[in-house]
């Protein structure tokens, strides 16, 4: 179960295994956590966080929505993500900051609870399978819809979301499909249970927009951008389930998944099987980490002193 050496730890580097919580924690019985995911990559100049900052500005805009008022300010958290990084000896990885309340009163409003923030930092390779970043994944449409505008925020990275995702990732894999791809209550597109949807038809790159219960993901936002250095125009519109069976090409964008093409949906094969778009972007996205791709916005964060 050990996956790194130390977490830092409300405020400190602890070891692993002394990383525990109370049973009677707030998060563990309302879902009172939000959460990151970032991953570090191997570059030539060393190991690099990517989007740090951006992925902790999410970090407090979750955190605010839900009043979980965390105990350290923006440089110390990036801070500590680079050391728990460094101190692993990490050459690339995931990291995990969570915020979360800790034990006090039961009550379901209860503010007196402490605040918790963990950061674990930790390998680990590719999201949906060893193969699905060259060759593609299935999935299908699920039958549980994301969660409703106005229910719970789904643009908010709260663990209490998580139980949706669960819903679909699971029913996506006892039906044998890598990943499921939710709705919105309205019929329209939604996201895959932890992953952006970009579908390419006729030339014409699309994907749902903020309104569409979906989490504005850091990884769509960079495709966005490394896109339009390519002289394309992303369109961030409403897209009917019947886009999944008509489109050219396919591919699910994240932090874990990073850029995965989608090789069928519902059991049809998606285009011709050729991803020259999907593939175009993969290689401008990994070009980041080896150095193909020209960090221009500042994405990169060296973790070496
Ligand atoms: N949607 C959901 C529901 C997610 O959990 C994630 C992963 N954080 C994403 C989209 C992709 O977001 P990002 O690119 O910021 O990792």
């Amino acid at each position: 179960m050990k996956k790194a050496d130390y977490i830092w730890m409300d405020g400190e580097l602890r070891r692993w295994e002394d990383c525990t919580v109370h049973v009677m924690s707030h998060a563990l019985h309302y879902g009172s956590s939000v959460f990151e995911g970032i991953r570090a990559y191997d570059t030539p100049d060393g190991p690099a966080i990517f989007r740090l900052e951006d992925h902790i500005k999410r970090l407090y805009r979750s955190a605010r929505m839900y009043r979980i008022e965390i105990p350290y300010d923006f440089e110390t958290v990036c801070a500590a993500c680079i050391e728990a990084v460094r101190e692993n000896k990490l050459t690339s990885g995931y990291i995990r900051p969570l915020a979360f309340r800790g034990a006090g009163s039961v009550g379901v409003t209860a503010r007196d609870t402490p605040i918790h923030l963990m950061i674990a930092a930790f390998p680990w390779g590719t999201y949906l399978g060893e193969d699905a970043l060259k060759n593609g994944v299935d999935v299908a449409v699920s039958s549980w819809n994301r969660l409703a505008p106005n229910t719970i925020p789904p643009g908010m990275k709260a663990g209490g979301n998580y139980l949706s995702s669960m819903l679909i990732g699971y029913e996506a894999k006892d039906r044998g499909v890598a990943e499921g791809i939710g709705l919105g209550r309205d019929g329209l597109l939604s996201e895959g249970s932890g992953e952006n949807l970009f579908l390419i038809e006729d030339g014409v790159i699309r994907t749902p927009p903020g309104a569409a219960s979906i989490l504005k993901g850091i990884t769509r936002d960079t495709v966005i951008k490394l896109l339009a250095d390519m002289g394309h125009d992303v369109q961030e519109q409403p897209l009917p389930r019947e886009a999944l069976y008509t489109a050219d090409e396919i591919f699910f964008t994240g932090t874990a998944a990073e850029v995965t093409p989608v090789k069928k949906v519902d059991g049809l094969d998606v285009g011709n099987g050729d991803y020259p778009v999907t593939r175009s972007v993969q290689d401008a996205f990994f070009g980041l980490f080896s150095g193909q791709t020209k960090d221009t916005r500042g994405w990169l964060r060296h973790v070496q002193e």
